[in-house]
């Protein structure tokens, strides 16, 4: 296959969190570090504010070590080599976020589904060289994708050549954990950016504003929502892509094709309580379609989304609907 011009981008400005004069706090203290393959910027306000950042960093750190199918010894690299793990062996952590998947797999009728290892990595992904891979090689690949070939009962088992990948959960699942761990810590307030994760906690009087992407343009926003405690995730065609004659291939695959989504979004923004279910859901939507998307969404009162068409045309949920302010040039469907 003749890559003339591949290029792949990363767009880090995901979801900005707009910051108002009472948040910003004299003892806000903040970090920026790499992790997960994405850029993790952490602000905490608070008078411990200082030793829950390094605590959140270290939990960042170790449980990246346990979920990621790119670390050697990895609890996820593991089971991805022998096909099996007993609950024993494997930490606490990852037989939850494993069971957490398998549920979420089943709920969106596999539009959500982390055994599609195997097609992450014929497209590149995780590696440094992506490619466009050939029709015959995603055939072969999918009789090794699908929720079916995972069995979690007394351990973990799966039938031969399946490939786990946490990619669209686990970014959400560790954002859980460390506003679990900050409850430990004397803190007014926190906002946690994990790629295109954000978190939000806090008793300030006011309700954070929180700056949703233009996929478009990705430095400038099509609106933004406010909301307090509680997680906005985004899930879209820009953040992560290469381009092969022209065309856009982006890392959000639809796992009973193999190849990148293609219904009409170019992003989908989950507002929840969770991170862990806002993660997997916005990529889950992604791959539903804005019809079948808003319909779930509907009938989940637990979560409320933004879609973004690939017109541009924006729709939200009517939970959410009244929190949105959107920019003077964006069509809102209604
Ligand atoms: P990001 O990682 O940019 O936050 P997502 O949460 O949508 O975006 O996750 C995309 C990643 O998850 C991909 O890089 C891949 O590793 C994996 N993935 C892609 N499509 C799916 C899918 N339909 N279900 C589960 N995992 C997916
Ligand atoms: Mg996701």
């Amino acid at each position: 296959m003749n890559i003339k011009k591949a290029a792949f981008c990363y767009a880090l400005s995901i979801i900005m969190v707009l910051f108002t004069s009472c948040q910003v706090m004299s003892s806000t203290k903040s970090i920026d570090f790499f992790a997960m393959d994405t850029v993790i910027s952490l602000k905490i306000s608070g008078k411990q504010a200082d030793t829950a950042l390094t605590q959140t960093k270290k939990e960042i750190k170790r449980l990246e070590g346990i979920f990621s199918n790119t670390i050697e010894h990895s609890d996820i690299s593991m089971i991805n080599q022998n096909f099996q793990a007993d609950f024993e062996t494997i930490h606490p952590e990852t037989k939850e976020i494993l069971q957490l998947s398998n549920h979420l797999s089943e709920e969106t009728n596999g539009c959500f589904d982390i055994t599609l290892g195997n097609f992450v990595k014929l497209w590149g992904f995780t590696e440094e060289t992506k490619r466009v891979p050939s029709p015959i090689e995603l055939q072969q690949a999918q009789q090794h994708v699908g929720n079916a070939h995972l069995k979690l009962a007394d351990g973990i088992l799966l039938e031969q050549q399946i490939q786990l990948d946490l990619g669209a959960i686990a970014k959400g699942y560790i954002t859980d954990q460390v506003v679990n761990l900050l409850q430990q810590y004397d803190i007014d307030s926190a906002i946690l950016s994990i790629g295109g994760n954000v978190s939000v906690i806090g008793n300030q009087q006011q309700p954070f504003q929180v700056g949703i992407a233009n996929p478009m343009q990705p430095d400038t926003l099509i609106g933004s929502i406010s909301v307090s405690n509680c997680a906005i995730v985004t899930s879209g065609d820009y953040q992560r892509y290469f381009e092969q004659d022209g065309i856009r291939y982006h890392h959000i695959l639809d796992p009973k094709t193999g190849y990148p989504a293609n219904q009409g979004l170019s992003s989908v923004t989950v507002i929840c309580e969770s991170a862990a279910l806002a993660d997997a859901y916005a990529t889950a939507l992604f791959v539903m379609g804005l019809d079948t998307g808003i319909q779930f969404v509907e009938n989940h009162p637990e979560i409320e989304a933004i879609f973004v068409t690939k017109e541009g045309q924006v729709k939200c949920s009517t939970g959410i609907d009244s929190q949105f302010t959107p920019h003077s040039n964006v069509q809102v469907i209604s």
